[in-house]
C-alpha cells in the first residue's frame, strides 16, 4: 500500500518549518530520515496532509564538544553518531548504541532527533541517553525550552512535544573519571529494533568499588527507564556476582508494566532486562577499572 496524498514543504530554517507546523496544526508533521514515519504512511497508520522536509536545514547536523558538554544536532544520523570521533571518546555508549541500530541503510537515513520525537519502545538511543542524563533543545511557536530525556517520553510513540515543537539539539555530559559504559541489547531478529536493551554508566572509585551507576533500560515497557533502585544497590559496592544478581533483580523490577506481544512475553521481557542488565554492568565496569 502507498501512503495518503500529501503536499511536501523544504523548510530552510528552524523558524520556517516551525510556523509551518503551527499553522497547520494537526495536518502537518516534520519529515527527517523518514525512517520511521514513512512506513507509518504507508501503512496508513500517519496521513498527515503536509510533510515538511527538515532535513536541508543548515547547521542541525554538526556534533561538537564544548565545557564538558556533547551537543548532537537533531540531524545527526546514526551512522554519524556511530562515527563521530567526539562521541567515541566522551560518550562511547552513545556511539555502541548507535551502531546497532536496524542496518547500515537505516543508520545512514534515520536521525537522533526522528529516533527520539518518534517515541518507539523498541528505539535503542533512550536507554544510553537516560543513563547518561541526556536533555534536548526544542523549538516552537513559543519559543526555545530544554527538556530532560528522562521527560520527554509519555507512552508508546508519544512525547512531550507540543506538535509546533522540533528537536534542535541532543546534548550530553561528557563522562570524566574513571567511569566505563556499556550498551546491551537483544535484537529482534529481522529489523534488530531492541526487544530489550540496557545501557550501564560506572564509576569506579579509587578503592575499586562502584562511586556511581545509571542504568537505562528501553525495550522493556512502553517508555524507557532508568533502574534507579538497582543503580543505588550498586553504589559502594564491589562488582561481584552477588552484587550483580541482585543489581539484575532490581532492574527488573523496575519495568512496572512489561509489553507482551509477538516477539517476546512480559516475563521473557524481564528476564532480559535482568541479563543484560548483569552483562552491561560487568562490562561497563570492567572497562572502568582497565582505564
Ligand atoms: C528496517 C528498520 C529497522 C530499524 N531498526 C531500528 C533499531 O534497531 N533501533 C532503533 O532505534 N531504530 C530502528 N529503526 C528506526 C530508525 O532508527 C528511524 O530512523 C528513527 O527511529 C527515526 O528517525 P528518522 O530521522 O527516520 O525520523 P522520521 O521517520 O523522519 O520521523 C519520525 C517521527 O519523528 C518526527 N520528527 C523527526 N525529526 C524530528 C525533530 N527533529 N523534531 C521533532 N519531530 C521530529 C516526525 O514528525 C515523525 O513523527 C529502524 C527503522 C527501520 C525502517
Amino acid at each position: 500500500m502507498g501512503p495518503a496524498v500529501f503536499d511536501y514543504v523544504a523548510a530552510t530554517s528552524v523558524a520556517e518549518a516551525v510556523k509551518f507546523l503551527a499553522d497547520h496544526r494537526g495536518e502537518a508533521k516534520v519529515v527527517a530520515g523518514g525512517h520511521s514515519l514513512i512506513p507509518l504512511m504507508k501503512l496508513r497508520l500517519a496521513s498527515p496532509a503536509y510533510l515538511v522536509d527538515i532535513g536541508r536545514i543548515p547547521g542541525l547536523a554538526g556534533i561538537s564538544e564544548s565545557n564538558g558538554t556533547v551537543r548532537i544536532g537533531a540531524l545527526a544520523t546514526h551512522h554519524d553518531v556511530e562515527e563521530s570521533p567526539i562521541i567515541r571518546e566522551r560518550v562511547p555508549v552513545l556511539a555502541e548504541a548507535a551502531a546497532q541500530i536496524g542496518d547500515l541503510q537505516v543508520r545512514n537515513k534515520g536521525t537522533i532527533g526522528g529516533s527520539l520525537a518518534h517515541a518507539d519502545p523498541a528505539a535503542d538511543y533512550p536507554a544510553a541517553l537516560l543513563a547518561l542524563d541526556a536533555e534536548i533543545s526544542a523549538t516552537g511557536s513559543k519559543g526555545q525550552r530544554t527538556l530532560k530525556v528522562s521527560d520527554l517520553f509519555i507512552n508508546l510513540l508519544t512525547t512531550a512535544l507540543n506538535p509546533d515543537e522540533i528537536i534542535t539539539e541532543v546534548r550530553v555530559p561528557a563522562l570524566t573519571g574513571r567511569t566505563g559504559s556499556s550498551y546491551q541489547k537483544f535484537p529482534h531478529p529481522a529489523s534488530r529494533y531492541a526487544v530489550v536493551g540496557v545501557a550501564a554508566v560506572i564509576e569506579i572509585s579509587t578503592s575499586g568499588n562502584v562511586e556511581r551507576a545509571a542504568i537505562g533500560v528501553t525495550g522493556a515497557g512502553a517508555i524507557p527507564v532508568r533502574a534507579s533502585v538497582a543503580e543505588a544497590a550498586l553504589t559502594g559496592k564491589a562488582i561481584d556476582d552477588v552484587a550483580l544478581g541482585q543489581a539484575g533483580d532490581r532492574a527488573a523490577e523496575a519495568i512496572k508494566d512489561p509489553l507482551s506481544d509477538l516477539h517476546a512475553s512480559a516475563e521473557y521481557r524481564r528476564h532480559l532486562v535482568r541479563e543484560l542488565a548483569i552483562r552491561a554492568i560487568r562490562v561497563a565496569a570492567q572497562r572502568a577499572m582497565d582505564m
